[in-house]
C-alpha cells in the first residue's frame, strides 16, 4: 500500500503514476488517482495493478491538473473492488482522501454519521473518516486543516492520509500515525509519498512526518507542520536525501 501526492506547476498525473509504480513493492490490490485543475476533479480507481489504473485513466479522464493524489490499497475494511478503492469523496463531493492504515473505531463513527444523514457508497473505514472530517468542518465552521485535526483526535487507529478540498485548490493536508509519510520540498512544488522514492529525481529535501503530526501544504508557499493532539507548531527537520 502506498500514497503519492503532488501540488505545484507541473501535471500531477505522470508524477503520481510513476510514484505509485515505485511503491508497488509495498504490496496492494487496487489503485486510484484524483486530479484537480481548479475547476474539475477527475477520479479514476480500480481493482488491480497500476497498469490497469493507467488503462482506465486513458479511457476515462483528461489527466490534467497540477494537484493530485494517488493510492495503492491493501484492503483491510471492505473487499478489494473498484468502489472500495481509493480515493474516496466525502458526501458533498468537496473532499477527496487517500488513506493507508486502519480506523479502528470506524463502526461507531459511521453509526453516528448515518444518524446525521450521511450515506456511504463503500465499505471502507476511509470513507467514514472523510465524512467525519466533512461533518466537523460544517458543524464547527472551521478551516480544512482544523477540521482534519479535530476529526483525527476522535479516531483510534493508524493512518497516513492525504486529502484536498474542492474549495481550496492550492492546498493538500496530510497526517501520520503509524504508517509512513514523507513530504518532498521542491521549488514552488511539493510532493507527498510513503517513502522518498516517488520524488527523489525532483528534490533531495524531505520532511518525514513523525507520528501524531499533520501538515498543511500550500502551493508556492510553505509546509506547516503541527502536532495533531495540541495544535502546537513543529519546526520540521529537513533531511538531505543522498542521490
Ligand atoms: N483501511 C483502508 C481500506 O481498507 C486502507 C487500506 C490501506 O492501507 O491501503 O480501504
Amino acid at each position: 500500500c502506498g500514497i503519492v501526492g503532488y501540488i505545484g506547476k507541473r501535471d500531477a498525473y505522470p508524477i503520481i503514476i510513476n510514484g505509485l509504480k515505485r511503491l508497488e513493492y509495498r504490496g496492494y490490490d487496487s489503485a486510484g488517482v484524483a486530479l484537480y485543475d481548479g475547476t474539475d476533479i477527475q477520479l479514476a480507481k480500480t481493482k488491480g495493478k497500476v497498469a490497469d489504473l493507467e488503462a482506465l485513466a486513458d479511457r476515462k479522464i483528461k489527466k490534467n491538473g497540477t494537484l493530485g493524489i494517488g493510492h495503492t490499497r491493501w484492503a483491510t475494511h471492505g473487499v478489494p473492488n473498484d468502489v472500495n478503492s481509493h480515493p474516496h469523496y466525502s458526501q458533498s463531493g468537496d473532499l477527496v482522501i487517500i488513506h493507508n492504515g486502519i480506523i479502528e473505531n470506524y463502526a461507531s463513527i459511521k453509526k453516528e454519521l448515518i444518524k446525521r444523514g450521511y450515506t456511504f457508497t463503500s465499505d471502507t473505514d476511509t470513507e467514514v473518516l472523510v465524512n467525519l472530517i466533512e461533518d466537523v468542518k460544517k458543524n464547527e465552521k472551521v478551516k480544512l486543516g482544523k477540521a482534519v485535526q479535530i476529526a483525527l483526535n476522535q479516531v483510534v487507529g493508524a493512518y497516513a492520509i492525504a486529502l484536498f478540498d474542492r474549495n481550496k485548490p492550492d492546498e493538500i493536508v496530510v497526517a501520520k500515525l503509524g504508517s509512513p509519510l514523507a513530504i518532498g520540498i521542491g521549488e514552488d512544488e511539493f510532493f507527498v509519498a510513503s517513502d522518498a522514492s516517488p520524488f527523489i529525481e525532483f528534490t533531495n529535501n524531505a520532511i518525514y512526518l513523525k507520528d501524531e503530526e499533520m501538515a498543511i501544504i500550500r502551493r508556492g508557499r510553505d509546509v506547516k507542520v503541527r502536532k495533531i493532539k495540541d495544535d502546537s507548531l513543529v519546526a520540521p527537520y529537513i533531511h538531505e536525501l543522498q542521490l
